[in-house]
């Protein structure tokens, strides 16, 4: 008999190890312990076989951040079912693709949106529509107490996708990454490992959960180690600053370091209790870096990776294995393999700048129902990033830029083209081009630069904004349009983006 790889058993483990003891607390949301969560994955499994949810069926989930969606996402692995959550902010327009794209078997939705989503549900005849609102309480919390608190963990194989991570993509329309239960399992279980959790730490999550860095990282770590979430709705410097003394770990993005220094009360002493302050999804600038130091007395841990292959390099946690340096990402995780090329795809000398491929147990299996994206982003087994990398003599590796169009604003990723394609549209614009330019807060932000179709009429900056955000989620809409007569182009016709990034590269400095 094969044996069952299905990631919850793994989860399974730190959960029942815990039943007692709490699982989420915080101020936002109602007490949950860790024998209540069980009980509520194993309901909501059985929820979900009574919907006849199989094993591959695919689920998508689009709500507010709370205790009952993690549940969910439990109950998703658990019944073998392909759980694709998507950003709370994208619109009906961008839900469309995605449901077009994923042919959903469930739509959970916030109650709060059912009535604008009503026309798409009945478009693409979904047949089972769920609701999870923002407390977390709410009908399916209702419906779930109807349902056995047993279920059997449903079996897969360890290559068996178990979540679709949405990653934008330089053609415009976001593609599919499949993680499979294998990758969540060697990628959670190394990190458990290498930051060294331990039975007593206590998480203060402040991410959302429809991306890689709130719902893998810091949420599987945490129930590997049936320890303790002080669960946030969002990211809030005043209330973390709060939540501190209680806390031993944070996990966040550049923005909440930047902001978290804006706060007077920042000290050693608030941060005594604190092990671990992990920094990802964004650069984190060598002033953020020391800046924190000096005001909080601890060094900030800066990791990277990315929704195809989870997590790939880490700082050191402790002085022996190496210093934490800032401006680089640290050591490759154990059991991946890796190296740097060149423009034609050649293994280039050690330390020389070059793109990250990476091969191993965490790299994704590729994107759903798109092969040839597939094809095109392998070469001989290995992923091909898209990150450009130095790597220092001892195996150190500092990310130096992208080869991969892609902005990071607070975090968040937006791709260039599918904004162009957007603003493009409209009757007022000839043509645009979509830049990161780099900002105090958000790390970077969006601008799009812009020729007006005809030269003499007047472009409203803030009504294309306006525009644009009922088109795509407010995320990616430029911070600011900037109108000039032509953009630079070199002799092949390619737009010089990096002309406009250094013309206007302290618009917000
Ligand atoms: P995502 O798939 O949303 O996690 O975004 C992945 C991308 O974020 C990577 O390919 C990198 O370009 C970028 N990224 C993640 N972590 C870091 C980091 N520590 N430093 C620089 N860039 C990062």
């Amino acid at each position: 008999m094969t044996t069952n790889a299905n990631f919850f058993l793994s989860l399974q483990k730190g959960i029942q190890s815990a039943l007692s003891k709490p699982c989420i607390e915080g101020p936002d949301f109602p007490f949950l312990s860790y024998s209540e969560l069980e009980e509520l994955t194993a309901q909501a499994a059985n929820l979900l076989k009574s919907l006849d949810i199989k094993a591959g069926a695919r689920v998508l989930v689009q709500t507010p951040k709370s205790p009952l969606g993690v549940a969910f996402y439990l109950a998703c692995l658990r019944s073998g079912a392909i759980y694709v959550p998507l950003n709370a902010a994208y619109t009906t327009e961008e839900l469309d693709y995605f449901i077009e794209d994923t042919e959903p078997d469930i739509f959970v939705c916030d109650p709060a949106r059912r009535e604008a989503l009503k026309g798409l549900f009945l478009k693409h005849k979904i047949p089972s529509i769920l609701e999870i609102d923002a407390s977390g309480q709410g009908s399916l919390l209702d419906q779930l107490k109807e349902f056995p608190n047993q279920h059997d963990v449903v079996q897969v194989d360890s290559d068996d996708t178990a979540v679709i991570l949405y990653t934008s993509g330089t053609t415009g329309k976001p593609k599919g990454a499949m993680l499979s239960h294998g990758n969540l399992d060697s990628n959670s279980q190394a990190l458990f490992k290498i930051w060294g959790w331990q039975n007593d730490d206590v998480l203060i999550h402040a991410l959302p959960i429809f991306h890689i860095h709130g719902l893998f990282v810091a949420l599987h770590l945490s129930l590997l180690g049936g320890t303790s979430m002080l669960f946030l709705s969002r990211f809030d410097a005043k209330q973390i600053i709060q939540l501190m003394p209680q806390a031993t770990v944070l996990m966040g993005v550049p923005t909440f370091y930047t902001r978290l220094l804006q706060q007077d009360t920042l000290s050693p002493e608030l941060c005594k209790n604190m092990r671990l302050f992990v920094s990802g999804s964004a650069p984190l600038l060598e002033e953020t870096f020391s800046a924190f130091a000096t005001r909080s007395g601890q060094q900030i841990l800066e990791r990277y990776g990315m929704s195809e292959t989870g997590m790939l390099m880490s700082n050191p946690l402790n002085k022996e294995d190496g210093e934490r340096v800032p401006g680089t990402v640290g050591f490759a995780l154990p059991k991946l393999n890796y190296r740097v090329c060149g423009e034609g795809g050649n293994e280039l000398e050690p330390g020389s700048i070059g793109t990250l491929q990476v091969k191993g147990p965490n790299v994704f299996n590729g994107y759903w129902r798109n092969p040839e994206k597939t094809k095109q982003e392998f070469s001989d087994g290995y992923f091909i990033t898209g990150d450009l990398v130095n790597e220092g003599p001892d195996g150190r590796i500092s990310i130096v830029g992208r080869n991969k169009d892609l902005i990071i604003t607070g975090g968040y990723n937006v791709y260039p083209k599918e904004i162009e394609l957007v603003i493009d549209e409209l009757d007022s614009i000839a043509e645009s081009a979509v830049i990161g330019v780099n900002h105090p807060d958000f790390g970077e932000a969006v601008v799009a630069v812009i020729v007006p179709s005809d030269n003499d009429q007047t472009i409203d900056e803030q009504e294309i904004i306006s525009g644009l955000k009922t088109q795509l989620a407010s995320y990616k809409a430029p911070k600011k349009i900037l109108v000039i007569d032509e953009l630079p182009r070199n002799t092949m016709g390619k737009v010089q983006k990096n002309l406009l990034r250094d013309k206007y590269g302290d618009l917000f400095t």
